[in-house]
């Protein structure tokens, strides 16, 4: 129940939200331009590669698949 997001091992019942288009603010100095965010509780956001936030949404995906054949 987890998908690594920028080397860290994110739970996916903290994700929020991901974003579709990938983050740009303009700053020369931003780290995360042309990857995707992905927002977390607590106001936290981490930044995905393109691949990882894929792999992210698959996991999602296969997890709600998982929790409806339970029911
Ligand atoms: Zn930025």
């Amino acid at each position: 129940m987890f998908c690594i997001i920028d080397d860290k091992h994110v739970p996916l019942f903290r994700i929020v939200w991901i974003s579709d288009v990938p983050h740009f603010c303009g700053s020369e100095e931003c780290l995360y331009e042309g990857r995707y965010e992905v927002r977390l509780e607590a106001q936290e956001s981490v930044f995905a590669s393109r691949e990882e936030r894929d792999d992210c949404l698959e996991a999602i995906r296969l997890w709600q698949v998982g929790e409806e054949e339970e029911e």
